[in-house]
């Protein structure tokens, strides 16, 4: 009695592997079609030409005039903005441009600066900070904030909308906002109301003064 059952069953497992076969080639097919599609979504647009530079304004209020500068160590590029007037601590952060927001949240540690505690523990990296896509592969950064971004992820926001208050968490020795401006891959001269900034090299500590066009 048991020996038609064991000839029978693998003829049966032998028939039934084939429509089996046949379906997971085809699901085996169409997740790679899928994955390569994915991964040609991801790349391809990696490897096109970078659009023209997004008209970027100062990323803090309309007619106000800010320190621009940089240090050795800092990175080329890089630059810390302090307000020549009045308190730094909580001074609103504006986008330089309009775009979509692609990270909100914290970098590093936040350590323990406050306006009640400035000498607080200093944190890591950028602290509370904001990433910006312009479009174009260009993006902005926006470090050490005082809260919690008032924007999130995914969120389009429009030149000039508060995205964050200045402080000094993360690696910061005083309250500033340190911003950058990227295309594609590498960082660049940051450029404010259609001109360059003039802090490129970190070889050695010089500022510029700007004043602020992010206007309505
Ligand atoms: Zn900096």
């Amino acid at each position: 009695m048991l020996r038609p059952v064991t000839t029978g069953s693998p003829r049966r497992r032998h028939t039934h592997r084939r429509p089996r076969g046949r379906t997971t080639r085809i699901v085996l097919a169409l997740v790679a079609a899928a994955a390569v599609v994915a991964v040609a979504a991801l790349v391809v647009p990696m490897l096109l030409p970078p659009g023209p530079r997004p008209p970027f304004q100062l990323p803090v209020a309309c007619g106000e005039t800010w320190q621009l500068g940089t240090y050795p160590g800092h990175d080329d590029y890089d630059v810390d903005l302090f307000p020549i007037e009045g308190e730094a601590w909580g001074r609103p952060v504006l986008a330089a441009a309009a775009g979509t927001v692609t990270v909100a949240g914290i970098n590093g540690s936040l350590g323990g600066r406050t306006p009640e505690n400035p000498e607080g523990p200093r944190g890591r990296g950028g602290g509370y900070w904001v990433k910006i896509d312009h479009g174009g592969r260009w993006e902005t950064q926006y470090l050490h904030m005082l809260e919690p971004p008032l924007v999130q992820e995914g969120q389009r926001v429009r030149q000039g909308e508060q995205i964050g208050r200045l402080g000094s968490t993360g690696n910061s020795g005083a309250p500033h906002l340190h911003f950058e401006q990227r295309r594609g891959w590498e960082k660049v001269e940051t450029w404010f109301d259609g001109s360059p900034s003039g802090i490129t090299h970190d070889d050695r500590e010089y500022t510029v003064r700007r004043t602020s066009n992010n206007c309505d």
